[in-house]
């Protein structure tokens, strides 16, 4: 099932997709002045120019285009030099691209749990893992329960809320551990007024279709450390030593963003402020709507977070409401509006159900409660107004 609605396909009348790009600066200017000059592939002023553009608003020193997010997140362990059969902590209630790329690198995730109200990894239960289920031998942290180096640590900053970092920081501090911040959905947030992306050792940014801001695809590996840097920027070249006589002394990759994907990027960048204020305005008129509207829970914003909300999600209590998350998700299809659950829980999906989780006990029921409603930057005022009319009819109808 595709996350969003593809624009070209023909859309029904009054059909309202859950999140689709916003294309309406600078993109075709800038794509027409690559075709016209022939700077069609890698290299290219527009991808230097993007790199820049990123590097400034997250504030970072350093920012290294990748070909998508998933790409940018191989490229950070691998930076990171994370090893075969170490293990990288990451929550259970994520999209599963960041998990597969620490199975891209022979590492293993240790699965967390997530918090009731923001649904982010749970930062007591992290620290909780590492200062009581781990032994610290020999200058490495080893997890009792599998014997294996405890090496990394990524927090996904899911549905454009930050996670609560401050305390994953010191305990990775004290036990020699690298972050590396899945930042692909809350590009924008800031956490006690620090930018999410700029609060670990290195991370993420992803232009997928249905993010913030797109490329079509693509993605960004930002890091103050200029040897990370480097490094991702190393292999995302195919690891070229020598450029004239192809002398290669590692296995690389080709992970570059072309510079067509790059034009895109910096149109988009120059409306990011513009579309974070239309997301919050989204978030605000949906919470206002659902204060009194029994059954549902708005999703929540921390006392110390300023959330972009890039996914708007809210909770639906079946007892109350009087349907379930999914039965409501085919009541709202029927009536032209596209909503969707969160992830199935990675930790036990197929590939991963062997793979160590520590007290994962809550994102089970944020994935049965879970529903995430309209929210694309073009939404219009009449049609939330339909979201939220055509849920103040659903409720307690079957009841
Ligand atoms: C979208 C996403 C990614 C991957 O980005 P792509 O650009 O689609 O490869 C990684 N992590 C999370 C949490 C995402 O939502």
């Amino acid at each position: 099932m595709s996350t969003s609605f593809e624009p070209g396909a023909p859309t029904p009348e009054g059909f309202i997709p859950l999140c689709v790009p916003e294309i309406r600066g600078n993109e075709w200017d800038y794509v027409k002045d690559c075709l016209d000059k022939g700077w069609v592939s890698s290299i290219g002023a527009f991808v230097d120019r993007f790199e820049r553009m990123t590097a400034e608003y997250v504030g970072t020193k350093y920012a290294v285009a990748t070909s998508t997010g998933t790409a940018a997140l191989h490229l950070a362990l691998m930076a990171a030099r994370i090893q075969p059969g170490e293990e990288v902590l990451v929550s259970a209630l994520t999209f599963a691209a960041p998990v597969n790329t620490i199975r891209y690198i022979g590492a293993h995730p240790v699965f967390m749990d997530a918090e009731p109200h923001t649904y982010e990894m749970d930062a007591e239960k992290v620290v909780e893992f590492l200062t009581t289920a781990c032994d610290w031998q020999n200058g490495a942290l080893i997890n009792r329960a599998t014997g294996r180096r405890v090496r990394a640590i990524m927090p996904v900053h899911i549905l454009g809320h930050p996670v609560d970092i401050d305390p994953i920081l010191e305990a990775a501090a004290r036990f020699d551990l690298t972050v590396i911040e899945d930042a692909t959905e809350s590009l924008g947030a800031r956490y006690k007024g620090r930018m999410v992306g700029h609060l670990g050792h290195i991370a993420c940014l992803s232009y997928n279709g249905n993010k913030l801001i797109t490329t079509g695809g693509g993605g960004m590996v930002i890091t103050d450390n200029p040897a990370l840097a480097k490094r991702a920027k190393y292999l995302s070249t195919q690891a070229k030593d020598d450029p004239i006589e192809y002398i290669h002394e590692e296995v690389g990759y080709n992970y570059r963003l072309t510079n067509v994907q790059a034009a895109i990027g910096c149109a988009q960048m120059e409306q990011i402020d513009i579309y974070i204020a239309k997301k919050r305005a989204i978030a605000a008129h949906y919470g206002q709507a659902f204060a009194d509207l029994n059954g549902i829970t708005p999703m929540q914003q921390a006392d110390w977070a300023e959330s972009v909300f890039w996914m708007y999600t809210i909770l639906v209590d079946k007892a109350i409401f009087g349907m379930n998350s999914r039965d409501l998700m085919r009541e709202l299809q029927n009536r032209g509006i596209q909503s969707r659950p969160l992830w199935h829980p990675v930790h036990s999906l197929t590939p991963y159900k062997n793979e160590f989780a520590y007290r994962v006990e809550l994102v089970d029921i944020l994935y049965r409660d879970a529903l995430s409603l309209p929210c694309s930057v073009g939404l219009t005022d009449a049609q939330q107004s339909r979201v939220i009319d055509t849920l103040g009819e659903l409720v307690r109808v079957t009841a």
